[in-house]
């Protein structure tokens, strides 16, 4: 700290301090900025404006504040007292600029997130335990900023707010929450001067009656803060926002591999803002419009196909109309990734073609394999299913793999699993025998829609021999198509 601020009782005492200070500064070859020192003379509670200079031994003049004039110290602006409302105004509009500006910067959704907090926020919470703050204020504020992103689509109105101040790591956004920063920070100032019993500390608690924004006399001054958990638990006791936190914490879910498109943030931040409304429920599906929004339509049947109520699991996952273009699509783009790594793998292609413009050849072949896309497998005997996505068999080992994606909904992730090791039993049993082969293994890969990794997915990857990276990038494949699905569907006729 290099501001120093002197009190005196009187103006000649003031002097003495003073010169000891320059004498001092002067010995340590430091200078005093004179145009930023000010001296203040007080009678009675009330700033006298003597316009008096005080000059030094060594002919350093210092001026004395007028009735008008403020001073900073430490970033404050202040003169006799902390011009509280004053300094409040003058961070909330500095918070806003810079949230303003940070929004039309094109930063990725965490990157924009890691922003909003170490250069806007704190433009006002560096003011915590200096500037009195109500909590009415400060959830204002709060509001005032959900508001903004709102407006700049990228945080839906109707979605989980708390959900935006959870951390990335539990499923949120990682949003820092004036509230609660605001009571760590007086926990924390607070916890500094109770551990401390000099007689100095005591008296500074005893006269803090309600005088500092730490309100030290009262033992039990406790503003809000809650923990990551206490937010995770709210979040999940919610209607419809608990639907996908609930299915994050089931068994078949992989909860880290299935956060990781937030972890590492590359949406968009409007995309991530859509996704997590469809997370969250709150899409204007008929659904919704009729039994949430309570509006008065003629009918919740799907707009496009009229065979079942038109909720978001419908639009996303089993509408006829949707199904044999834009599922397939989702589905193709995963399975494509896995087919494309398998050729790499196996020295069946040379080069890493971009994803999207990948087109795998129905059989791809070697010396020791061979690889097929999306192939019928013809066996003696006819079986119902025999076209998994991709087919591989190995000469040497005397082995197959039938891998096949799925793409479920949230809700029907284990059935999934159980039905596909189901669907290719009679056609594994055939190429067996057909081959005489020595192992057969079924694996299924499962991402749901929203873009939850079903738990075999990591060790059905490893037993492909491939990098767990690809787990991501499928990931990254399946919640892009979602969200665009529920956006072409809902803008459609
Ligand atoms: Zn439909």
């Amino acid at each position: 700290m290099d501001d120093l601020k002197l009190y005196a009782a009187s103006l000649e005492q003031l002097k003495r301090q003073l010169e000891i200070v320059a004498a001092f500064s002067d010995s340590i070859n430091m200078r005093m900025g004179i145009n930023k020192c000010a001296t203040l003379e007080v009678k009675r509670g009330k700033m006298q404006d003597t316009g008096q200079q005080t000059t030094l031994l060594n002919n350093v003049t210092i001026p004395t504040l007028t009735d008008k004039q403020t001073y900073r110290y430490l970033g404050v602006q202040q003169a006799l007292e902390i011009k509280t409302s004053e300094m409040k105004d003058l961070y909330r509009e500095i918070l806003h600029s810079r949230l303003n500006l940070l929004l039309k910067s094109k930063l990725s959704s965490k990157s924009l997130f890691n922003a909003i907090n170490i250069w806007a926020i704190p433009s006002i919470t560096f003011s915590f335990g200096i500037l009195t703050w109500s909590t009415t204020e400060l959830r204002e504020i709060d509001r005032n900023i959900r508001t903004t992103l709102t407006k700049f689509g990228i945080h839906h109105p109707h979605s989980s707010k708390i959900r935006l101040y959870l951390s990335r790591r539990q499923g949120g956004r990682g949003l820092l929450n004036l509230e609660d920063t605001h009571g760590k920070h007086i926990e924390n100032l607070r916890t500094y001067f109770y551990k401390n019993n000099s007689p100095l500390f005591q008296a500074i608690r005893m006269a803090d009656d309600n005088l500092s924004a730490l309100k030290l006399s009262s033992r039990d001054y406790h503003p809000t803060q809650r923990t990551d958990e206490e937010l995770k638990h709210e979040w999940r006791s919610m209607a419809l926002h608990g639907r996908y936190p609930g299915h994050l914490e089931k068994e078949e879910i992989n909860k880290t591999e299935s956060l990781r498109y937030l972890r590492a943030g590359y949406l968009f931040p409007e995309t991530e803002g859509r996704l997590m409304a469809i997370q969250d429920q709150v899409m204007p599906t008929r659904m919704y419009l009729r039994h949430i929004a309570k509006q008065d339509i003629p009918s919740d049947r799907c707009r496009k196909c009229s065979q079942a109520p038109e909720s978001i699991q419908h639009i996303t996952s089993s509408c006829t109309i949707m199904a044999p273009r834009d599922y397939l699509d989702r589905h193709n783009a995963m399975a494509k990734i896995y087919h494309q790594q398998m050729a790499l793998k196996l020295g069946l292609l040379q080069h890493e073609i971009e994803q999207h413009l990948y087109c795998p050849q129905t059989l791809l072949q070697n010396e020791r394999y061979r690889l097929y896309w999306d192939a019928t497998m013809l066996t003696d005997r006819g079986v119902a299913h025999n076209r998994p996505d991709i087919t591989l068999f190995d000469k040497q080992r005397e082995s197959c793999f039938i891998i096949d994606v799925t793409i479920p909904a949230d809700d029907n992730v284990s059935r999934a699993y159980a039905e596909k090791l189901n669907k290719y039993g009679d056609l594994a049993f055939q190429l067996k025998e057909l081959y005489n082969l020595k192992s057969m293994s079924i694996i299924p890969l499962i991402i749901t829609v929203n873009g939850l990794v079903e738990h075999h997915l990591i060790e059905n990857t490893e037993r492909l021999k491939l990098d767990l990276n690809i787990i991501s990038q499928a990931q990254k494949q399946v919640i892009l198509y979602t969200t665009r699905i529920v956006r072409k569907f809902l803008q459609g006729p």
